[in-house]
């Protein structure tokens, strides 16, 4: 395997999308290629990656396009949301990649990886849906909804109303073995786009797609115990995780030991939503054995990687 190792990068919302004035495609892929030059260069550098990424605004296009046209044809169920999502993102980076390697003169090849992920489809999160997607509703109309279409909606954040889908926990990613054979031969690879498309197994073994919204971030450290990687590094919009966030007696964090941040995690330092499931899934990856977690912002991984920023987690 490479001089530097095993890396799996998850890569955040601020990725592929900067702000509401940039959302076109076009756009996607101009953001996207900034950080697909920076795992470029981490490529460069000796590290063997497995790139993971977050899909919930395109999701919510697809969806919101569905509903648009729901007169004239059929509606996308969200397991095709996510399929259409890591097809189209990953063709994205894939591309991104080609051109940062060809700049730089490598050569190394980028491929993507459609993933299902199992959920158990007794997992209390079927009984309490709580994740909140698609376009937002009158109440009179979300109301509709739940009555012809048995969605579960709910008020979100005074802002309105939206349908709302479990958020169930990961279990087994589906390709692995694909995934790690293409890692073995050299590839880079994108998987598990999206939290991966959630499945369930049924009693004669089959699986079958689920409307369900699995967190990116937890099936990123699910995916990375399961190859064994060394590094496990989330790219968000941040440079360092901080206690106290936007609070007077805000400290930004340049380490934290596995102990230190399920105490920080415990007194309520991540907000369920954001920081929280990325905390969650890297010390679920350090107590499976993990070496090594890093939180930092795109343009930063060079020099996260170097010690020089960044928030290192260690066991
Ligand atoms: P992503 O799309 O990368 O998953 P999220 O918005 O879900 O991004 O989560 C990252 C965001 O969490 C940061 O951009 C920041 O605004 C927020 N955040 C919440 N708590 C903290 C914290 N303690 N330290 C740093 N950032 C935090
Ligand atoms: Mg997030």
């Amino acid at each position: 395997m490479g001089r530097k190792g095993l890396a799996v990068v998850a890569i955040g919302g601020n990725s592929l999308i900067k702000d509401p004035q940039h959302q076109t495609v076009p756009d996607q892929f101009a953001t996207a290629c900034e950080t697909a030059w920076h795992i470029a260069g981490m490529i460069e550098e000796g590290w063997d990656v497995v790139i993971t990424h977050g899909n919930g605004p395109q999701v919510g296009f697809i969806l919101l396009r569905s509903e648009l046209a729901r007169h004239v044809l059929h509606p996308v169920p969200l397991d095709s949301c996510g399929a259409d999502t890591q097809g189209a993102i990953g063709y994205m980076l894939q591309q991104c990649l080609y051109n940062a390697f060809l700049k730089k003169g490598m050569k190394k090849q980028a491929v993507t990886v459609v993933t299902q992920v199992v959920v158990d489809r007794n997992d209390p999160a079927f009984q309490n849906p709580t994740k909140p997607i698609g376009p937002f509703m009158s109440k009179e109309e979300a109301l509709k909804r739940k009555e012809e279409e048995g969605w579960d909606v709910m008020e979100d954040a005074g802002r309105g109303w939206r349908r709302v889908v479990p958020s169930p926990y990961p279990l087994e990613i589906v390709e692995l073995d694909a995934i790690k054979s293409l890692v073995d031969q050299g590839f880079v690879v994108i998987a598990v786009g999206g939290g991966g498309i959630p499945v369930i197994r049924l009693d004669d073994g089959s699986l079958k797609g689920v409307e369900a919204v699995i967190d990116k971030d937890l099936a990123s450290s699910l995916l990375a115990v399961g190859i064994k990687a060394d590094l496990f590094l989330i790219s968000t919009a941040v440079e360092k995780v901080a206690l106290n966030y936007k609070k007077p007696n805000q400290v930004w964090l340049d380490r934290m030991t596995l102990e230190e941040a399920k105490r920080y995690y415990d007194e309520g330092h991540f907000p369920p939503g954001s920081m929280g499931p990325k905390i969650k899934a890297i010390i679920s990856y350090l107590e499976q054995g993990g070496k090594e977690a890093i939180i930092t912002s795109p343009e930063n991984i060079t020099r996260a990687l170097r010690g020089e920023t960044g928030t290192h987690i260690v066991p």
